[in-house]
């Protein structure tokens, strides 16, 4: 029901609300929403108004946290009333300039309920999925058995203490799938920690589990399903049975990447074995597959849905994601030839994109600036969403919740 695939157009329109005075945007709109036929097209300002935007939102994160909301109007549809042309989505130009925010649900009126819930993920709620593969307790040494992708035990203790100390927190696999479809509140700036292929016990004893103790924060593991030695299984399974380390798919045979030229059975048996696996071993259902390889294919991504996924990770590092919001490319860039472009699947939840655990210490910043700035533009647009929830949707949705938790 969740799982269209919205094309955003860009328009330029002027941000309503608090930031009316200074602020015109060139945002993105999902192509449902109504069409915003009265808005001013101010192409020439967009430029400098971006970057006032951008400037601006450093420093929301200091007002926004203070601003008490005021209650939300009580539903009294009135069939006279005219709804306001809903805003355009939130964008930023902290992305790349081929990756674009992409929405993933259709229905506007679920979306702005889910949205403005005030038991719900507060509006600029950002999650930041990050792929790990090897933390070398030695120096890396790319010359024998390190590979690039790997990092340092330095580097990772440096990653987790800077994450918590930029205020985020580790969330599990079926917070994000609750958050992404329905806005479930999580941290407001919340962080999935996504360790790839098979692992003993130990390496995740020497590195996660003093985080999990200190902060209580669990790990994911992406977990290829074909190796059946008992000893790997059964340390996995102990694992899962203490709570803190969540198995997810990552293929059965894993090495042979899904391409364009797999066969239907292969595709079928990547995405099927390890429902049986996992079932066997850890007496659970995967939720979310996480391509190995970072390789998809539209008809992959089909299969993967309906074998009943809720979320895919791809390995590309395009940002941070929010609610109803994805950053996905159409095409390949010339520039960053291995990551595959997710528009082509049509299935935005199914291709999440990952950081990578080496440099995402490097991007801790902006994904905070993202999700500031997505706060401060859902405030600005807030009355008028409330405002067309109020006239369109409160009818057959019911008034939106006004008590918070
Ligand atoms: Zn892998």
């Amino acid at each position: 029901m969740m799982e269209m695939d919205i094309p955003l157009r860009r328009i330029c329109t002027p941000v309503l609300g608090l930031l009316a005075a200074f602020l015109v945007g060139c945002v993105a709109a999902p192509a449902t929403l109504p069409p915003v036929p009265t808005v001013d097209v101010q192409a020439a300002s967009t430029h400098a108004a971006a970057t006032v935007f951008a400037a601006a939102s450093q420093t929301a994160q200091a007002a926004l946290p203070t601003q008490t909301p005021s209650p939300f109007p009580t539903a009294t549809p009135d069939p006279r009333r005219t709804p306001p042309p809903l805003p355009p989505a939130f964008t930023t130009n902290l992305l790349k300039p081929l990756d674009e925010p992409r929405a993933y649900l259709n229905d506007t009126c679920a979306y702005l309920r889910a949205k403005w819930d005030p038991n719900n993920a507060e509006p600029g709620t950002v999650l930041m999925p990050i792929m790990f593969h090897g933390i070398a307790k030695g120096e890396i040494n790319p010359g024998t058995g390190g590979v690039y992708h790997d990092m340092t035990m330095d580097e990772f203790h440096r990653l987790m203490k800077d994450l918590k100390e930029q205020g985020f927190e580790a969330i599990t696999m079926q917070q994000a799938a609750d958050f992404l479809y329905k806005n479930a509140k999580i941290p407001k700036r919340s962080v999935l920690l996504i360790v790839d292929d098979r692992k003993f016990r130990q390496s995740f004893d020497d590195t996660f589990y003093e985080y999990y103790q200190a902060w209580g924060w669990k790990v994911v593991n992406s977990y290829i399903t074909l190796d059946e030695r008992p000893d790997l299984w059964q340390e996995n399974a102990q694992l899962e049975a203490e709570g803190w380390v969540d198995h997810q798919a990552h293929g059965y045979v894993h090495n042979i990447n899904i391409t364009a030229s797999s066969s239907e059975e292969y595709m079928r048996q990547e995405l099927s074995k390890p429902f049986e696996m996992f079932e066997r071993y850890f007496g659970k259902r995967p939720i979310a597959y996480i391509w190995p390889g970072g390789s998809f294919t539209p008809r992959a991504v089909q299969l993967a849905r309906e074998y009943g996924y809720l979320l895919g990770f791809t390995i590309n590092p395009r940002g941070p994601v929010l609610f109803n919001w994805v950053p996905q490319a159409e095409q390949s860039d010339p520039a960053r030839p291995s990551y595959l472009p997710e528009v082509p699947a049509g299935d935005p939840l199914l291709t999440l994109p990952r950081y990578w655990s080496p440099d995402a210490r490097n991007h801790i910043d902006t994904v905070r600036r993202i999700g500031a700035e997505a706060a401060m533009y859902a405030e600005s647009v807030r009355a008028v969403e409330i405002e067309y929830y109020d006239i369109v949707c409160a009818p057959a949705h019911g008034a939106l919740p006004v008590v918070g938790p």
